[in-house]
């Protein structure tokens, strides 16, 4: 039998545990899918081989070690540079990044969107701006600090603070890409912000999942369509499910065996 696991700090909430286990049932592949909270990221590396891990999904704090323990990494990986699936191929541990690609697939509903305004500036907005950027949406990002902007201001993103932002913009979907909202009711950026956006977005989306957060209540008061991070997580899961078992099964047959993980 396999053996995977997720990593991060903390993990009792996450649900990759039981999308994949419903998945190995369900598809009947010998593998069992497990939680492990690993403090020190630089470990990473070291566990996979004294453990025996097969595969693993790596989550928050520790996508950009991730990156680091690796020998082989996918193009994109090395792009946005931060791991969240590495599977062991041949003694060698080799890195991918399916957070970005389960985003892209998440919002595909919104046909006509084009113009895209990400609240936050963190790992889950670097990788899914530039892939986002590559399938033809402009993103553009407002964050509360100015420090976590350079990179993308390098990367030819228009970037905002809170402070420098222009409340005449438009845009098709409004995106909290931030943790605010994820143990609290705070809104990801000010009142006035919102109410210069929200108003005339398509769509409003939360990539904190499993509850209605303080951005989606403020985006329904409106009566926008809005949608949380639930879809993004469930196919990040496929796409890494996908790697872990060498691309046996498609997307389409795993996707209803994950699935009950959220029923
Ligand atoms: P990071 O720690 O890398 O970045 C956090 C971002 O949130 C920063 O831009 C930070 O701004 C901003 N922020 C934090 N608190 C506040 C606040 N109170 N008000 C305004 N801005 C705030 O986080 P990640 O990118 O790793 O994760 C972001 C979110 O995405 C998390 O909620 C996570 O749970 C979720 N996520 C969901 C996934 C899914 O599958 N659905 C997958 C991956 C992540 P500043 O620079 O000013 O500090």
């Amino acid at each position: 039998m396999q053996l995977f696991t997720i990593f991060g700090n903390p993990v009792s909430h996450s649900k990759s545990p039981l999308m994949h286990n419903f998945a190995f049932n369900g598809l009947e592949y010998d593998g069992i899918y497990t939680r492990y909270q690993l403090e020190d990221g630089s470990q990473l590396r070291q566990k996979f081989f004294d453990l025996d891990i097969q595969g693993a999904n790596i989550t928050v704090p520790h996508k950009e070690e991730a990156f680091k323990a690796c020998d082989i990494l996918d193009e994109f990986a090395q792009k946005v540079g931060a791991v969240n699936t590495i599977v062991k191929k041949e003694g060698k541990l080799y890195g991918y990044n399916t957070d970005a690609p389960g985003f892209l697939k998440a919002i595909e509903e919104f046909k006509d969107a084009k113009n895209v305004l990400f609240l936050g500036a963190g790992g889950t907005a670097q990788s899914t701006s530039v892939v986002l950027r590559d399938t033809g949406y402009n993103v553009t990002l407002l964050n509360r600090s100015k420090a976590r902007l350079e990179r993308f201001k390098e990367d030819g993103f228009e970037t905002y603070t809170f402070e420098t932002f222009d409340t005449d913009l438009k845009f098709d979907l409004i995106v909290n890409m931030t943790s605010a909202g994820l143990e609290d009711e705070t809104l990801p950026c000010p009142k006035e912000i919102l109410e210069s956006v929200v108003p005339s977005s398509l769509a409003c989306i939360d990539v904190i999942y499993g509850k209605e957060t303080a951005f989606l209540k403020f985006a329904r008061a409106y009566k926008r369509p809005t949608k949380d991070g639930s879809d993004m997580l469930l196919y990040q899961g496929v796409i890494a499910f996908e790697y872990f078992t060498n691309h046996q099964f498609s997307f389409n047959k795993i996707k209803p065996h994950m699935i009950k993980a959220f029923k």
